[in-house]
Formats: C-alpha cells, sequence, structure tokens
C-alpha cells in the first residue's frame, strides 16, 4: 500500500482528493495540503461524508521550497501530486528532490509574468532526477495527459505512421453563468488570450490569438465551432511522435464567451502586468480572478458534457487510416460522484491514475517524463476504471 501527498485544494484537488480515497486498494493514507487550510478541511469533510474515509490535512506554502520539503519528509510520501498552479511546478520538484519522492503534475511550469507555456524548465530537471533515481511525470491530467496517451496507444496499436493529430476540446456544458472559468481563471485567460502556435513539417507556426476556428463533429455533443489553440503538450507529442507531419489543437467556445473575453481585453483586465492603483500595485488578471466564480462551485447545477479526444490520421498496413479516440464526460455525474465540475474531474482522474501508476510500478524510470513516453496499455485500463472510459471512432 502506498501513501499519497496532494498540494492544491481547488476543483481539481477535490476531485484527486476524493479519487485517491475511493483507491483504497492501493493508498492506504492521503494527505492533501494548500496553501489555505480551510479549502483543506472542507474536502477532508466531504470525503469523510461521502467516501466514509478520513484523510490527513496541511498547510504549505509550496513557492517556499524550505517548508514544502520539511512537509514532505513529515509525510514521506511515495508520491506528490502537485494540483496547485503552474507557478508552484518548480518549487513542488526542488523540494521532491530535496526529500527524495516522486513527482506528478498536470500542467507545464510557466512563469508568472509572462505567459509561455514551454516545457524548458522542467525538462532542464532530467539530470537531477536520473541522479536523485527519482521520476518526475508531466502534464497528467487530460489535456495534457489523456491526450498524450491517447497518442501513444494511437502509435502503438493503430497506426505504423500518424502523420496528422488535432486534438479537440469541447466542454458542451452550461454553468448558468454569464461569464466564468472551468479552471483556475488566470491560467485559463492566459492560454486562450496568447497567440495559437501549431507544428507542421518540423517548424513552429503562429496564429493572431482566436483568429483560425473550424467546426468539430464531437460525439455525444455535435458540431461546434472550434479555435486554435496553443496547448502544452504539443511541444512534447512533436519531439516523441515520430513521422508526425502536423499537430494541432482545438478548443471550442459560445460567442458569449469570447464576447466577455473581447471586452475584458480591450478594456485592459486580462493584462499580467502590474499597473499602479491607488498607490499599489495590482495585476488585472489577478483582480478579475477574484471577482470570477471559483471553478469548483460552478459544478452544482452543471449540466451537459465534455467531449475530448485526438483525430488521428496515418497509415496503416499500406492503407491511409483516420480515428477519433476519445471520452465524453457527464458533469452531472461527477457531481454526483465527487461534487466536481467535468473540466476539474477529467484532470483529476488522470492526475490519480498516473500516481497509481508510478506507485504500483507499471511506470517507472529515474528522470523527468511526459506521458506518451510510458506504456499506455495499463493507463488506459486503470483511467478508464476509474472514470474516464474511451472510445474509438472510424473516422477514415
Ligand atoms: P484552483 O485555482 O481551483 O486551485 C488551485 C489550488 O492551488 C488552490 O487551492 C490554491 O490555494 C492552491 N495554491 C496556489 N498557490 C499555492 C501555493 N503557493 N502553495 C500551496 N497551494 C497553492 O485551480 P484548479 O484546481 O482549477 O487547477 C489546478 C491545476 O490543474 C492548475 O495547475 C491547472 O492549470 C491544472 N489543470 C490541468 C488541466 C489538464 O487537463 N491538464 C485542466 C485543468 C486544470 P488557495 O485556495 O489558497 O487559492
Amino acid at each position: 500500500m502506498a501513501k499519497v501527498l496532494i498540494i492544491g485544494a481547488g476543483g481539481v484537488g477535490g476531485v484527486v482528493a476524493h479519487k485517491c480515497a475511493m483507491a483504497n486498494d492501493v493508498f492506504d493514507e492521503v494527505v492533501l495540503a494548500s496553501r489555505t487550510l480551510a479549502r483543506c478541511e472542507a474536502i477532508k469533510a466531504q470525503v469523510k461524508e461521502m467516501q466514509g474515509r478520513d484523510i490527513k490535512v496541511a498547510q504549505v506554502d509550496a513557492d517556499d521550497v524550505p517548508q514544502c520539503t520539511a512537509l514532505l519528509k513529515t509525510y514521506r510520501p511515495d508520491v506528490v501530486i502537485n494540483v496547485a498552479l503552474p507557478y508552484q511546478d518548480l518549487h513542488i520538484m526542488d523540494a521532491c528532490l530535496d526529500a527524495g519522492i516522486d513527482y506528478l503534475d498536470t500542467a507545464n511550469y510557466e512563469p508568472p509574468d509572462v505567459a509561455k507555456f514551454e516545457y524548458k524548465w522542467q525538462w532542464a530537471y532530467q539530470d537531477r532526477y536520473v541522479a536523485a533515481k527519482r521520476m518526475a511525470l508531466l502534464g497528467s491530467g487530460f489535456d495534457p495527459g489523456m491526450t498524450n496517451v491517447y497518442c501513444a496507444y494511437a502509435q502503438k496499436h493503430l497506426f505504423d505512421t500518424i502523420e496528422y493529430v488535432d486534438i479537440v476540446d469541447c466542454n458542451g456544458g452550461s454553468h448558468g453563468k454569464a461569464f466564468a472559468t472551468n479552471f483556475n481563471p488566470e491560467i485559463n485567460i492566459r492560454e486562450i488570450t496568447a497567440r495559437g502556435r501549431y507544428w507542421e513539417e518540423g517548424e513552429w507556426k503562429e496564429t493572431d490569438p482566436l483568429s483560425v476556428s473550424a467546426m468539430f463533429d464531437y460525439p455525444g455533443v455535435g458540431e461546434r465551432r472550434s479555435f486554435l489553440l496553443y496547448h502544452e503538450e504539443l511541444e512534447s507529442l512533436a519531439k516523441n511522435i515520430k513521422g508526425l507531419k502536423r499537430i494541432r489543437f482545438w478548443m471550442t467556445f459560445g460567442e458569449p464567451y469570447l464576447q466577455h473575453l473581447r471586452v475584458l481585453e480591450n478594456v485592459g483586465m486580462t493584462r499580467i502586468d502590474p499597473v499602479s492603483f491607488q498607490g499599489q500595485q495590482i495585476v488585472p488578471i489577478q483582480f478579475l480572478k477574484a471577482l470570477l466564480p471559483d471553478p469548483a462551485s460552478l459544478a452544482a447545477g452543471y449540466t451537459g458534457k465534455t467531449s475530448i479526444g485526438c483525430l488521428i490520421e496515418g497509415v496503416k498496413d499500406g492503407r491511409r487510416k483516420k480515428v477519433l479516440i476519445y471520452n465524453i464526460c457527464d458533469h452531472a455525474e461527477c457531481y454526483r460522484e465527487v461534487r466536481a465540475q467535468g473540466v476539474s474531474y477529467t484532470t483529476g482522474v488522470p492526475a490519480v491514475t498516473g500516481a497509481v501508476m508510478m506507485v504500483t510500478g507499471k511506470w517507472k524510470g529515474a528522470g523527468v517524463f511526459n506521458m506518451e513516453q510510458m506504456d499506455p496499455d495499463p493507463f488506459m485500463d486503470d483511467v478508464a476504471k476509474r472514470g474516464l472510459p474511451w472510445h474509438i471512432q472510424d473516422r477514415s
């Protein structure tokens, strides 16, 4: 049996805590630590009520490496699941090295002052993790995460060569609010307002933010307009899927959402640089975050489904082939099971499966790994049983 320590008690942290508590055949001890102890306490009470299990809670500022290391040395978990914000990634990776503990996250590091999603900062830990004989698993959420594993599965079982990948992400649900984001608003808005980028024939190509769109037919949801965005898994997949000619990422947005975003951008509310306000410096996007609904609070009453997958085209046995590997997730069912909405759920479940792979030794290695570098089969089996069944549709 293993011990897991979760850092971050937001929407995703809540799902991870529930799901680790439900995995009582793998984890005999679950610790949830975050900046605000009250949020950990609230999740602890909910886990006790719904799963009948006691979890431990602790307060930590994960940006304080010595404090985080001391926490890890106190509890000595087998793995840390980092579901705080991307800003904490490097600090938690440092603490895991200091304490000699394996590390997992769901989003790549980005510096607070530039909206740049790149793996270079975390890949730079490779030699240190190898030397310490520790494992760091990067991006074990849905996208990145499941999408990487779907590509690895396609490469292993469905294709001789994969040439084109389009990652297609649709939230066809409705939370009833005029404007809200489904995960941390600051991270979400930084991602969407950044320039679009995709990889083709060995080169990165840029587009203006949200300037390229296309219609996709999403299983369980239907046709939806989808916008080309840069997303972090493109970087590792372009490197690790051999023979690839092009990879892009698409996400659906409704017109009311885009209209709100345009206005917020036009008035400067999405800026990430500090501005002077009444004698103090404030960062507009952080102020906006304080005004917007907490993503976890959207869960009650959320209806509809998410439908996310990889549309993959290539060659098998000399013939061209195109498939969609995907999952459909129902917001209301997630709420019934773990009091979460579908976006938190689809991120939290693969994080738990990733941790299960690590502590059971099904995935092991020394160094820093992206998901597609590991064997997809045990992950695909586990994640389906844990709540995210997947399907393959022929789109040839
Ligand atoms: P939330 O904002 O709801 O939660 C973040 C949590 O992290 C909060 O509890 C926050 O504490 C805590 N936190 C922030 N800073 C620190 C710190 N210095 N020390 C300790 N705890 C800290 O975010 P979400 O739950 O929506 O998202 C969590 C992560 O999941 C993010 O990194 C996000 O990018 C990622 N994600 C990944 C997806 C994927 O598919 N791969 C999809 C969606 C999200 P406090 O309560 O005090 O604010």
